[in-house]
């Protein structure tokens, strides 16, 4: 990737579940810091796995970030001499969030994005989808199949080991929900 030094951007790393979004944001901020720039990182307070401080990859890596409830919240932490901006779990802001980096990066901030681009249906998620194409660089991760082990572009719901309908509510009280990363052919959503 040819990313410009002199003027602003938007970069989007998306992909589904366990296929290494925030590690490659943690990998990129952290490189970030050894050039001495002054690196800020936000997540949505909805997102408390593992620690409410950092974002942090299932692998274990972790950089600190500021825990916010909606994406303009990101403006009042941004300082005279800010330089980048990293985002985790982008899906989950409201769609003022692709204004948000548009204005940073037309104020010459690198702004870095790292989410889901498809909900459990295989559907485009929340913001993502326009922070996409507004983008100067997007990368599409892919994760492992649990079922065959080919590359996996999506997220497989499951609710007490099976697959989630697609009208099934976010929230399921006394059920036990989990997540893989499935390929196309594995991917179910019963209707
Ligand atoms: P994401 O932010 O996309 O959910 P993470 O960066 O948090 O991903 O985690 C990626 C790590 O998850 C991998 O490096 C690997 O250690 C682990 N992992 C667990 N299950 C899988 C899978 N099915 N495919 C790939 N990696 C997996």
């Amino acid at each position: 990737m040819y990313r410009p030094s002199h003027h602003g951007c938007i970069e989007v790393i998306v992909g589904p579940m366990y296929s290494g979004k925030s590690e490659e944001l943690i990998r990129r901020l952290k490189r970030a810091e050894i050039a001495r720039q002054n690196v800020l990182v936000f997540k949505p307070a909805i997102d408390n796995r593992y620690c409410v401080e950092n974002v942090v990859s299932h692998s274990g890596v972790r950089f600190k970030a500021h825990r916010i409830n909606k994406a303009s919240d990101i403006l009042t932490y941004i300082e005279e001499d800010t330089q980048v901006v990293g985002i985790d779990e982008v899906q989950f802001f409201e769609e003022e969030v692709v204004e948000i980096a548009r204005t940073l990066a037309d104020r010459g901030l690198r702004v870095i994005a790292a989410g889901l681009d498809m909900d459990f249906r295989g559907e485009p998620f929340g913001p993502t989808p326009k922070l996409m194409a507004i983008a100067e660089f997007v990368d599409k991760l892919t994760a492992i199949c649990m079922i065959c082990g080919d590359p996996a572009h999506r997220t497989q719901r499951l609710i007490n080991g099976s697959p989630a309908s697609y009208d099934d509510p976010t929230i399921l009280v006394g059920a036990t929900e989990s997540y893989e990363a499935r390929c196309r052919l594995h991917h179910q959503v019963p209707k």
